[in-house]
């Protein structure tokens, strides 16, 4: 079946909650994904950074079918043998004490904020139903009620009400705002070191150093959103290391499992999850045989493969490249690692059409916040596939 039958079924058919390019995948590997006409395409979304490791990466798909003929799913009734490996390697790697793990990022955050709630009644003496969080402007967290609950995207939130009470927004990049904002029942700072889905917004210098002091002072966790600029993506395992700060928790999702197959989780201390008592929550695929293995063999990659490094490196090159480029559009160019974001002027009229017209010389990419183009390939891409791409993008930037 071709492009426009496919499209057709999945319009008649599936919820339109979202406005993907037309262009329909088939197969993918490494960087590139083929759609079902044959023709080629360079991934630089990388599924908003699940795909880090590239796609079908034959190591991840080989513990993945093995796992498979195994056993997938025991429940948490019972124990497996995958999941207590994948918790004490992820601590090793993270030099976190404890691991919760989920399926989607969304679910990750909720854990999260669960645990900040319950710390702040149990450890910090909150008193009953009043224990606030504080998130950013330019939020993203996921879907759920609670979480669109904090957004600032109208969009988010118009219709699903009413919303989750507890939360209160500070300006992002603004750490007197959140000092501001602490009082006795502030239990959580809730932050993004890096905005991926706000359009690739990294904070002024000392922000996360400032807001993680203001934290300590206060008796207030710092969780750290790390499902997107985390697991290499921003060039270091995680984008908090820019600023040599310790976050009480942190939370991972996307690249966790290289793409494979869902897998989140909360990363922390044992006297903030210890707050977990047998019951308190779960979940029937958290922590699961399958999920857990392929989540052990995707760390292994990024560290053998030396793809945080590579990140860094070539992020470098790509957004030096990137800024060599003259055009009238571009506002600005930012980044760190492989996580760049191109922002235009408003008379560029939105970076939609600059995604399809990349779509149409071979690279994927999409917009983000109208104005925005993300550049977050899979973080083994070499310099020549990158040598590869600049043209294009020029061309694009230059001629559209
Ligand atoms: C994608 C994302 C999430 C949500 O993850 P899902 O798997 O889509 O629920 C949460 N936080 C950040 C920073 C993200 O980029």
């Amino acid at each position: 079946m071709l492009t426009k039958e496919l499209i057709a079924i999945e319009e008649k058919y599936g919820a339109h909650n979202y406005h993907p390019l037309d262009v329909v995948i088939e197969k993918a590997k490494g960087i590139w994904v083929w759609d079902v006409e044959g023709n080629k395409f360079m991934d630089c979304l990388a599924a908003y950074s699940a795909v880090n490791q590239g796609h079908c990466h034959p190591r991840i798909i080989n513990a993945m079918k093995e796992q498979a003929e195994k056993v997938t799913l025991t429940s948490r009734a019972f124990r497996n043998d995958q999941l207590p490996l994948l918790c004490k390697e992820l601590c090793e790697m993270t030099g976190f004490e404890m691991v919760l793990p989920m399926n989607s990022g969304a679910e990750a955050v909720e854990t999260a904020l669960k645990a900040a709630r319950k710390w702040g009644y149990k450890v910090k003496g909150v008193k009953e139903n009043q224990a606030e969080i504080i998130a950013c402007t330019n939020n993203f967290s996921g879907r759920t009620i609670s979480i669109i609950s904090f957004s600032t995207e109208e969009q988010y939130k118009d219709g699903f009400g009413p919303l989750t009470p507890g939360y209160k927004v500070v300006e992002y990049g603004n750490a007197e705002a959140l000092e501001a904002a602490i009082n006795p029942n502030t239990v959580a700072f809730l932050v993004e070191p890096i905005q991926g889905e706000g359009g690739v917004i990294i904070p002024t210098d000392g922000y996360m150093k400032k807001v993680s002091e203001i934290c300590k002072k206060n008796n207030v966790l710092l969780i750290a959103d790390e499902i997107q600029s985390g697991l290499g993506r921003s060039g270091k395992l995680f984008a908090y290391m820019y600023d040599g700060i310790q976050p009480d928790m942190v939370t991972i999702g996307k690249a966790l499992s290289g793409g494979a197959y869902p897998v989140s989780a909360v990363l922390s201390s044992k006297d903030i999850l210890g707050v977990f008592n047998p019951g308190d929550h779960g979940s029937t695929f958290g922590g699961n045989p399958l999920g857990a293995a392929i989540a052990r063999e995707s760390l292994k990659v990024l560290v053998e493969e030396k793809l945080i490094e590579n990140s860094f490196e070539l992020g470098k090159y790509f957004k030096e490249k990137l800024q060599a480029i003259k055009s009238g559009y571009v506002k600005e160019i930012r980044g760190r690692g492989l996580f760049i974001g191109v922002e235009l002027k408003p008379e560029a009229k939105g970076a939609r059409r600059f995604c399809e017209a990349l779509k149409d010389r071979g690279i994927l990419c999409k917009e983000t916040h109208e104005n925005v183009i993300r550049f977050a390939p899979p973080l083994i891409i070499t310099k020549e596939d990158i040598d590869w791409a600049l043209p294009k993008i020029e061309e694009v930037l230059t001629t559209l």
